[in-house]
């Protein structure tokens, strides 16, 4: 079976064997696995760094995976595809894990194809729903070749100024602190402190006349300043 290598997903499953056993077969296929058997943990390290693919157990501790699954789709600023997991093969459960949010159900036990499968299924429908063109108000940013236009003139932006942009339009409407531009900027190697300052004038040089789109956002960080 094809691998979808590269692709990375977060196993939420609170029965050790269970998880170790999933764990082996989609590391086995090329996925990137993460693993996690606590629902708080997992709803925190999904919202950090989102996966392609959750899988995520009913019944967990901390916060059962019908909980994990509803916040995610609040707190999450894009969709992360969860396949719920359950031995509680009840029209009732399944309707409930829809509800709360779940893309595609498995039940207890399952084949391993079936498994990949639907795995697979799930990551390459968020794939087509994340277009390498970001679009934010007069802003068109093409992920893939770099190119940036705004009001429809090309952007004369690169390295970690273009980056800088990147960041804050696929966060968009949050603000994005400072802290966290460095840890996608340079992720652990954080240059001194003046090299987002000097990348952000950078940036709004670039912009020109439209340089107060990137809008700093006093003691918090920054802001995209696009109109929703
Ligand atoms: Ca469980």
């Amino acid at each position: 079976m094809e691998a979808r290598q590269g692709s990375r997903i977060l196993v939420v499953e609170d029965h050790a064997g269970l998880r170790a056993q999933i764990v082996a077969v989609l590391a086995e296929a090329g996925w990137r696995v993460e693993e996690a058997s606590d629902g708080r943990l997992a709803l925190q390290m999904a919202l950090e760094e989102p996966p392609d693919v959750l899988l995520l157990d009913l019944g967990l501790p901390g916060l059962d995976g019908l909980a994990v699954c509803a916040r995610l789709r609040q707190q999450a600023d894009r969709h992360i595809p969860v396949l719920m997991l359950t031995a509680r093969d009840t029209l009732h459960d399944k309707g409930r894990g829809f509800a709360a949010g779940a893309d595609d159900y498995l039940l207890k036990p399952f084949a391993r194809e079936e498994l990949l499968w639907r795995c697979q299924a799930l990551a390459r429908r968020g794939e087509l729903g994340r277009s390498h063109v970001l679009e934010q108000g007069p802003l068109r940013i093409d992920r893939r070749s770099g190119a940036v236009f705004c009001h429809d003139r090309p952007v004369d932006v690169s390295g970690h100024a273009l980056r800088l942009l990147v960041v804050l339009a696929e966060a968009w409407p949050r603000t994005v602190s400072r802290s966290e531009l460095q840890q996608q900027l340079w992720a652990d190697e954080p240059p001194e402190s003046d090299a987002l300052r000097s990348h952000l004038y950078t940036l709004r040089k670039a912009l020109g006349p439209s340089q107060s789109l990137v809008k700093t956002v006093h003691g918090v960080g920054l802001r995209l300043d696009v109109p929703a």
